[in-house]
């Protein structure tokens, strides 16, 4: 008896498994491929979409896990580190010509070559930021002189206009650990315009606003960062002010090798973290997707919006089974009238 009404919901309705797949609301669905069920065809896509977002996870997930290593065996290492102090002497020069290729300590046994390539992160943006923001800024100035610390190639780091809420922020909660810091040097002062349009044309302030693309990262310049969290508050606020002090500026070629969704406006220590990739691997590709976060790369696709999907997917599943059942009630009449 049983197996009889199996047979028969086979032979009347092949393509459907249970009563909650419903097929597509003709509206906004594209149709099914031939002899596929709406589960089967939405299995298939969710696979697609997760294999081709594969190889960029696994990248992300790796490199976190580097990361986290090097982290740790930093902590471990606490030794005084000499010839990272020579070069924060060194580095308290001119804003041009204050970068050196020298052989700097990474870990406890490990030497880098230094790149003769200046950071400067420009906090003169104090005012501007909220204590929310200003918190998060001295996270990303943490996160920028520990990427530099473990770069495979490091390049001289600068932080300019280091005073006011930063400075203290620095001093009481974080207990004034830069004071240990290495390779990086601290001005609680701007960074001095240079007169002669020879030297400034040395220094390239990045902004997202900027017409200029850069294409390489090129030795003995100056790359300033504007150190500011704003959540896209103050449109061009860094490129007025390169423009004001006659200073280039230039944008990183983002459209040029990533999608990525929302806007090109990426925070300071990861513009930091891209400039160190991409003097280590030499390719903005690389650089941008091991450093811009999966789920800022366009088709990725986060916990939350998958719910909010499934949840309008699921709706509109039960509007269209409630129209398939009105469908198939009429069909079972007709399949029952013929068989009667
Ligand atoms: N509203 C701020 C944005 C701050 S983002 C502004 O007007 O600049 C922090 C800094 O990161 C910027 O000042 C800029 O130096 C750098 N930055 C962010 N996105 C960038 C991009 N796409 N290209 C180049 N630099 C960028």
């Amino acid at each position: 008896m049983t197996g009889e009404a199996v047979d028969r919901r086979d032979l009347t309705t092949p393509e459907r498994e249970s009563s909650t797949v419903a097929p597509t609301s003709r509206l906004h669905r594209p149709p099914l491929p031939e002899g596929m069920s709406r589960n089967a065809w939405k299995r298939d896509q969710k696979k697609q979409k997760w294999l081709e977002q594969k190889d960029a996870r696994n990248k992300y997930k790796k490199e976190k896990k580097k990361q986290k290593k090097i982290e740790k065996m930093e902590r471990q290492s606490s030794q005084p580190d000499r010839s990272d102090d020579e070069t924060n002497e060194k580095m308290e020069g001119n804003i041009v010509g204050a970068g050196s290729a020298d052989v700097v300590k990474r870990g406890r046994n490990d030497m880098a070559v230094r790149a003769p390539i200046t950071i400067l992160i420009d906090c003169g943006f104090d005012d501007l930021m909220t204590e929310k923001e200003n918190l998060s800024l001295s996270s990303q100035i943490t996160r920028c002189y520990s990427e530099n610390r473990r770069a495979v190639v490091p390049v001289n780091m600068r932080i300019t206009s280091f005073n006011g809420r930063l400075l203290e922020r620095f001093d009481s909660a974080l207990k004034q650990q830069y004071k240990h810091w290495k390779g990086i040097s601290f001005s609680p002062t701007e960074y001095e315009v240079p007169e002669s349009d020879e030297e400034r044309s040395q220094i390239i302030y990045l902004s997202s606003d900027s017409d200029e693309t850069l294409t390489v990262l090129e030795d003995n310049k100056v790359y300033i960062v504007g150190g500011i969290v704003d959540k896209g508050r103050y449109k061009s606020l860094c490129l007025n002010k390169a423009n004001s002090q006659k200073i280039k500026t230039a944008k990183l070629p983002i459209s040029e090798f990533i999608k990525i969704s929302g806007r090109k406006v990426l925070t300071t220590n990861h513009v930091v973290e891209i400039m160190l990739k991409w003097i280590e691997f030499r390719d903005w590709k690389t650089a941008f997707e091991l450093v811009i976060p999966p789920r800022k790369q366009e088709g990725f696709e986060s916990a939350r919006q998958k719910r909010k999907r499934q949840s309008s997917l699921q709706k509109e599943d039960s509007r269209s089974d409630a129209e398939d059942e009105h469908d198939d009630e009429t069909s079972t009449e007709v399949v029952d009238e013929g068989c009667s």
